[in-house]
């Protein structure tokens, strides 16, 4: 039997797709001077010379504008050259616009020498939109193109490392800003704490004061600024990366050498002939000198030493005073109180026994009376030298905040027709990921996750809209025939020389400038480089 299909007897013509730039306002009443900004859902509308909510976008003389400039490295970057340059209106001639102060058009233009960041980009918002900038740039002979565009992003979250022994508050304990949740304390890891802040439950799943709340922090946090967060049940604490600790009003200095039980390993041939006894506090394991294995293959000859809490291993104790900001990240300032008592039968007056925490910062000498009463005394020299040295070996502490964010999205969409052949582009090592030109590490299984290190991103990278999401720059980087295979909008690709002169590719909410920046030494350039792929 024939399948038929009803047709009014016209030829079955589809009509044209239009897509327009912009959409029609949705109020037939919006005032004349107004314009209706489309780079996020809010759709502000914004007056003659005003901006919108969120800074970044401003009617300029009755068009639309991204407010910043577009970021753009350059390798060699001369005294003079990061000054703020206008794209060509158009029918300006190219030369005019090319002399820019940051040298002749050629030298800008050299092999690989310029790579154009998301920062100030403008987005692809409503999703359907290729993205702003499609770069295209000879590496070493070969073709490339970098997809730039600034991601909104609900879903994202900083993940905070803080180097520090004290107690910060117990693990899935709440973590808040200004009294609303924004976070909750994750594991402790080798020295540091680790805090999960912000993500999408916090920032859209709770009431609108938390979802501001967290944006605020997490935008601080992002451009680098100070926190202040205080942990249920733990302790208050303010955090910048790059910037040491403050916990409890106290900036943090030394990261612990190693637990206890470390430590005492670390140190035992340094220390042996000067003690009969060594105890290094600690939250996580005290160790004891002359029962811990180091002290055997030493031949130490036991000391009677009767300690507290819960004994792990031989000369490795877990629990020994609770967590706190005192002694070796215990709630210790009496730190004979973890020693129980001593042997008699096998103890002797005149004992010689050092105390001290994981970072050398508390440290006390003893000596047993007649009594097998531990007696305060002055630390023999030698028995200083290597206490000191073992805050020597202590890196200084700092907070390095990481902003994870899932770009699995729609954002995608910016890049290719069929979004999914950029994530298993990315997932062949086929496309490099960057933020703001930072390598970004893209984490295993499905989607575009990544994750970032703020303080190699450029000042100011991040920036929110009220929905709320953060925002922050995002550039995909493969060949241009691998690029071509995944379907990418070939027919918005530019090459550097016309993106330099006149910007992105469309009039609506686009930047109007562009800025150089120096990369920074301690990033890759992000042109010719393979992602950093978990
Ligand atoms: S919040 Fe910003 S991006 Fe969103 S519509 Fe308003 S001006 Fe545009």
């Amino acid at each position: 039997m024939t399948e038929h299909t009803k047709t009014d007897g016209l030829p079955g013509l589809e009509p044209p797709l239009q897509v327009l730039e912009r959409s029609r306002p949705r109020h037939e009443r919006m005032a004349a001077n107004k314009i209706e900004c489309n780079a996020c859902p809010v759709l502000c509308q914004i007056s003659e010379g005003k901006t919108g909510a969120c800074d970044r976008y401003a009617n300029a003389n009755g068009a639309l504008v991204r407010v910043d400039p577009v970021v753009l490295l350059r390798r060699t970057l001369g005294r003079d050259d990061a000054r703020l340059v206008p794209f060509a209106p158009a029918g300006r001639p190219a030369d005019e616009a090319m002399t820019d102060g940051a040298g002749s058009a050629d030298e800008a233009l050299a092999d690989g020498e310029v790579f154009v960041t998301g920062i100030g980009s403008s987005t692809t918002y409503p999703d359907y939109k290729p993205a702003p900038f499609i770069v295209s740039t000879q590496v070493d002979g070969v073709d490339t193109v970098t997809v730039v565009t600034e991601g909104i992003f609900s879903y994202c979250s900083m993940k905070v490392k803080i180097d520090t022994d004290r107690f910060l508050g117990p693990e899935q304990a709440n973590v808040r800003c200004r009294g609303e949740v924004v976070g909750h304390v994750s594991t402790a890891e080798y020295g540091s704490q680790m805090l999960s802040l912000g993500g999408v439950h916090h920032l859209t799943g709770g009431s609108k004061k938390e979802g501001r709340v967290t944006l605020e922090m997490m935008l601080a946090l992002g451009n680098k600024g100070p926190v202040e967060l205080t942990i249920d049940g733990g302790s208050q604490v303010v955090v910048q990366a790059g910037r040491a600790p403050i916990v409890n009003g106290v900036e943090e200095q030394r990261m612990r050498v190693g637990c206890g039980s470390a430590t005492v390993g670390i140190f035992a041939k340094q220390l042996f002939g000067h003690v009969d006894e060594v105890v290094v506090v600690d939250d996580h394991i005290t160790g004891v000198l002359s029962e811990h294995q180091a002290g055997r293959c030493l031949d130490m000859k036991a000391s009677g030493i009767r300690m507290r809490g819960r004994k792990s291993t031989p000369g490795r104790y877990f629990q020994v005073a609770n967590p706190g900001t005192g002694w070796g990240g215990t709630d210790l300032v009496e730190p004979l109180s973890v020693i129980e008592g001593w042997d008699p039968a096998v103890a002797w007056p005149g004992l010689r026994l050092l105390l001290t925490s994981t970072t050398g910062e508390h440290a006390a000498w003893y000596v047993l009376d007649a009594d097998l009463v531990p007696v305060e005394a002055e630390m023999p020299a030698a028995v200083r030298a290597v206490v000191q040295r073992i805050g020597e070996n202590c890196e200084p502490s700092l907070s390095t905040v990481l902003f994870l964010a899932g770009a699995g999205g729609s954002l995608r969409a910016g890049v290719t027709e069929n979004p999914v052949l950029l994530t298993n582009a990315i997932k062949r090592a086929q496309v490099n990921v960057t933020l703001g030109g930072a390598p970004a590490y893209v984490w295993p299984g499905g989607g575009i996750t990544v994750m970032t290190d703020v303080l190699r991103m450029a000042e100011g990278s991040f920036g929110t809209v009220p929905t709320p999401a953060i925002v922050a720059p995002i550039e995909f980087t493969l060949r241009l025939d691998d690029y071509r295979a995944l379907g990418g909008h070939m027919d918005h690709v530019r090459t550097l020389e016309q993106a330099l002169r006149s910007g992105a590719w469309h009039h609506d909410g686009a930047p109007t400038a562009r800025r150089w920046a120096a990369p920074l030494a301690a990033n890759p350039w992000p042109l010719g480089q393979g992602p950093v792929l978990g």
